[in-house]
């Protein structure tokens, strides 16, 4: 991921340029608004970590004129103490997200991730495996465009095995993500569950896609060899 930085606090700058590339992000950094938008109207960012409180051309102007010119690059805005003005003038601007300093930068992270991910559409709504399609928006699951009722939990265990597809999930991963934290470790519940999906999306079709790791876990995954 390709990233602007907009920050004229040098400790602020480099704290974030220094923690992105540790995430194996690919960081600019501008320390006003001028330079900002050069290097914007010349690059190609995934997307802009923008400080409104810049030297001379503020973080809202830069941000007016880059979406007068047709720039749509996903604009984090990063505004000062709790100012509610800044923030509500900052999206009707045309800014994608804010975040109040301080912040943590995992927050931050977390933040230009999901604005990314909504850019690329990377983060699907419509889960795929073989002929399996879980939609997330729509609370729903076909195979072979056969509609498959099931219950909350079934669903939100279908839907974490089919977003890590392919990747051999430990029982207590699974049970972690779906139930929490477990006082009873011998729990069989994770077998369980898997027991009432693979009846409903497996036992009526030709190929399971639900796969039992012996002695460790499960995982979907659609193999002809099955
Ligand atoms: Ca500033």
């Amino acid at each position: 991921m390709y990233i602007l930085i907009v920050e004229d606090e040098p400790k602020v700058a480099d704290f974030l340029k220094r923690g992105l590339a540790e995430e194996g992000w690919q960081v600019d950094a501008a320390a006003d608004g001028e330079t900002a938008l050069s290097m914007i109207q010349a690059g190609s960012y995934d997307v802009i970590a923008l400080d409104i409180m810049l030297p001379g051309r503020d973080g809202l102007s830069v941000l007016r004129t880059l979406r007068n010119q047709g720039h749509n690059e996903p604009v984090l805005l990063l505004t000062a103490r709790d100012a509610v003005p800044d923030r509500v003038m900052g999206l009707k601007s045309g800014a994608d997200d804010y975040l109040v300093k301080p912040f943590a930068f995992e927050e931050l992270l977390a933040r230009l991730d999901a604005l990314v991910r909504r850019r690329t559409g990377s983060y699907q709504d419509i889960l795929k495996a073989g002929d399996l399609e879980l939609d997330t928006i729509q609370h729903s699951v076909r195979r072979a465009d056969q509609h498959i009722n099931l219950t909350t939990l079934e669903f939100r265990l279908l839907e974490y095995l089919m977003r890590n597809k392919g990747r051999v999930l430990s029982r207590i991963d699974i049970e972690e993500s779906i139930w929490g934290m477990n006082d009873e470790p011998d729990s069989n519940v994770v077998d369980v569950y898997i027991n009432h999906l693979r009846k409903k999306i497996d036992k009526p079709f030709n190929k399971p896609l639900i796969h039992t790791i012996r002695g460790f876990g499960y995982k979907v995954e659609q193999s002809d060899e099955y």
